[in-house]
């Protein structure tokens, strides 16, 4: 048997960088103190705006989400103030986690993975509770393949701060933080925006501005003021940005607006479907049984004992070239992860049901080859296809 010669990096993140970002990556160091740096900040806070759909601040730091997410603590919180984590999955945790490390009283509203979160505890714990000052929650949940609803969260935070984490879901699905009341929320360049792993970008609102000002925990590299200040008055960073991420993002985020930010959630939507449809028909039952709640990003789903996720991953890269990720907790070696955010089409997710359809069969879970095909082309429009 022949291997690959192609890797495919099918993983939530980072993603694949599309061939002109990575010339983009390939120019020479630029001084980021510069006009045409200045021009360049400009465009992509503009751009981001318009994907986090709000007309307020957007800050880009040198950090993965997590900085950024570190930064949301430090700037909006005082020490041992009480917040509300609403977590329903691994990335949910982690705002509980952060707000412990900075010893916050973080109430937990939690649900089972892979079940919708509560918005009935979450608005009946803030009605108790007025001393909780905000609402964190993830969009899409990357450790079960969820999306979660925000605009219903933000209507349950209420008069509380809502603080949203979108690393996995920015760019490809429908945010309108302004709209739906949400004050802050994050997101990073390696996943649906196409860029390597390096730069994080944080939407503040006003309401979240305020509660800056009052704030006390102690910030630095993060503090939302200093990126302002350096932002509108001199058009870039406060300190050294990764000024080749920048010129990189710039060009990702003209090829999503090239091809229209409905098209992009089109395409990712219906690259859930056909993931799941793939899944469904390897007999890899998803974890989201809800299409509706079914994140279109990246799909998890439970592989049937006895069969090891970390094998299949494992022959995956070793046999196709295609990089997938197993669970994560309890569910590392029950669970497999696909991701398709970003520069993915749906051959890429064919290819890897495909892939993952061989591998079972190596593996004696799949008699009969085809029906990964069969079940992943169902979930595609015949009639398009059609003159
Ligand atoms: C990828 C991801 C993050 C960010 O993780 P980093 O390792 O800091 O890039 C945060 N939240 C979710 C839901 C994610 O998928």
């Amino acid at each position: 048997m022949t291997g690959p010669i192609r890797e495919r990096l099918m993983v939530g993140g980072p993603t694949t960088v599309p061939p002109e970002v990575v010339a983009a990556g390939t120019l020479p160091v630029r001084d980021e103190r510069t006009p045409a740096f200045a021009e360049l900040i400009g465009r992509t806070t503009d751009r981001l705006r318009a994907l986090f759909g709000t007309e307020h601040d957007v800050l880009t730091c040198t950090a993965s989400t997590t900085g950024a997410q570190e930064g949301v603590i430090q700037n909006l919180f005082s020490p041992g103030d009480r917040i509300l984590v609403a977590a329903n999955g691994f990335f949910g945790e982690r705002w509980a986690e952060l707000g412990a490390a900075y010893r916050l009283d973080v109430v937990g509203v939690r649900s089972a993975w892979g079940d919708p979160l509560d918005l009935d505890r979450v608005a009946a714990t803030l009605a108790a509770d007025p001393s909780i000052r905000a609402a964190l929650c993830v969009q899409v949940e990357s450790s079960t393949g969820m999306i979660n609803d925000v605009r219903g969260f933000a209507g349950a935070a209420g008069d509380r701060l809502c603080v949203v984490d979108a690393a996995a879901s920015l760019g490809a699905v429908e945010l309108r933080a302004d709209d739906w009341g949400v004050d802050v929320l994050v997101g990073g360049s390696q996943k649906a925006l196409m860029t390597p792993p390096g730069l994080a970008f944080t939407m503040v609102g006003p309401r979240a501005w305020a509660a800056a000002g009052r704030a006390t925990l102690p910030r630095f590299y993060f503090d939302w003021a200093r990126a302002r200040t350096a932002l509108v008055e001199a058009g870039r960073t406060p300190w050294t940005p990764a000024v080749g991420l920048f010129v990189q993002l710039d060009e990702a985020l003209r090829l999503l607006a090239r091809e229209g930010s409905d098209r992009v959630r089109e395409r990712h939507a219906e690259l859930g479907r056909v993931a799941r449809a793939g899944c469904r028909g390897l007999g890899l039952k998803p974890m989201v049984g809800d299409e509706a709640m079914a994140a279109p990003t990246i799909t998890a789903a439970w592989v049937p004992a006895p069969l090891s996720a970390r094998v299949i991953v494992d022959r995956m890269v070793a046999r196709q070239g295609i990089q997938l990720a197993t669970g994560v907790g309890d569910q590392q070696d029950a669970v497999i992860r696909i991701g398709h955010c970003g520069h993915v089409d749906r051959f890429d997710v064919l290819a890897t049901l495909d892939g993952l359809e061989l591998v079972l069969h190596e593996l004696g879970a799949v008699s009969v080859l085809g029906s990964a095909a069969a079940a992943a082309l169902s979930a595609i429009p015949h009639s398009e296809e059609r003159p």
